[in-house]
């Protein structure tokens, strides 16, 4: 296929301050042929429940669209809500909530062939945007699945500032994890003779550059807000025009994912568990962690491994089963030798802080 047409960009990207209050406006300056049409709301009860007058709001402005609140984050959830639609002649999905109900929302539109519009409810990771769901399996194996990203975002920059702030602190550590991934990108592109896309590990960097080199501290603030949603979502496309996770995931995402697997029992977010992550990937890159502890404690992300219950030992298990977690994914991981000493050093630091 041509390198120019394979990849899908998303009309609308809308970060205002009380979004959700005016989102017919601004899908009617984007897209207006999708006003009128039949439209669902996708969200979780809980959430249905916690803000009941936006999603009632929203779905009267898009012709009393019908509210479905989704049981699961599941596969099966995806394709019942993407039968509902192709059988009701459904055209618009409006996803209104986290990373699961996005997920899922997203799924559905991809298999349905709807019109995707993401609302996030708070920042947690870089999913919003990305050509990727991860979706419950068979029990609660989850996988990452291809899907087409959204035709529109909007995000209520109101919204997400009033969001739990663990959700904005899990959706900065995914953008800093750019700056490991980007590495092993690189590194995996020159073990294979490929090439990286360019373009894609710009838009990357970018997304890492503007939260990282941020002149607001506080992560409250609209300006931060504003900032971080785009990052999130600019990490989102470089995935798409890639054609793989590969721009924003490397051995520190491995480490999250080794932790979700083997320790389940340990309760730590997508975003944070990546963020911990990228101070020991940073060693075995021979980079400098100064920076990024000093960014880490600006904005309060707690690095301490023990905070979230990982003791050393468990600690250099997480890593030696980060290099089997995803197979044929080449990283720092496949360089360097599984060192306990070291491995021991680094947790010593974290807990530490310096
Ligand atoms: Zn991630």
């Amino acid at each position: 296929m041509n390198q120019h047409t394979r990849f899908n960009l998303p009309i609308c990207l809308a970060v205002e301050e009380d979004a959700f209050f005016h989102s017919d406006e601004i899908i009617r300056r984007y897209i207006p042929d999708m006003i009128g049409q039949k439209t669902i709301v996708v969200s979780e009860e809980f959430l249905i429940g916690i803000y009941r007058e936006k999603i009632t709001d929203i779905s009267r402005d898009f012709g009393n669209a019908e509210i479905v609140a989704m049981k699961s984050a599941s596969f099966d959830e995806a394709v019942a809500i993407a039968k509902k639609v192709c059988i009701e002649d459904i055209k618009v999905i409006i996803g209104i909530g986290g990373g699961r109900v996005l997920d899922t929302a997203k799924y559905a539109a991809h298999i349905s062939k709807a019109v995707y519009i993401c609302m996030p409810t708070s920042l947690s990771n870089d999913s919003l945007a990305s050509p990727f769901s991860v979706l419950e399996t068979v029990g609660a194996a989850r996988k990452t699945i291809s899907c087409k990203i959204p035709t529109a975002i909007i995000v209520d920059t109101n919204m997400i500032i009033n969001a739990p702030e663990g959700q904005t602190l899990s959706g900065i550590g995914d953008t800093i994890a750019k700056h490991t991934a980007l590495y092993d990108w690189k590194l995996s592109a020159a073990k294979t003779g490929t090439q990286v896309d360019d373009f894609a590990y710009a838009l990357s960097r970018m997304s890492y550059d503007s939260v990282y080199h941020c002149d607001e501290k506080n992560m409250k603030s609209r300006v931060f807000i504003r900032i971080l949603s785009r990052a999130l979502v600019m990490g989102g496309l470089a995935m798409e025009i890639a054609g793989s996770s590969r721009p924003c995931s490397g051995s520190e995402h491995l480490f999250a994912h080794a932790i979700e697997e083997y320790y389940p029992d340990i309760k730590i977010s997508h975003g944070m568990g990546v963020a911990l992550g990228t101070i020991p990937a940073c060693i075995f890159q021979g980079q400098s962690i100064d920076g990024l502890l000093g960014f880490f404690s600006t904005y309060g992300l707690d690095i301490n491994p023990q905070s979230y219950g990982i003791s050393e030992e468990m600690f250099a298990d997480m890593w030696l089963k980060a290099r089997t977690v995803r197979t044929g994914r080449i990283t720092i991981l496949d360089e360097i030798k599984h060192d306990r000493v070291q491995l021991n050093e680094i947790y010593a630091r974290m807990v530490e802080g310096k």
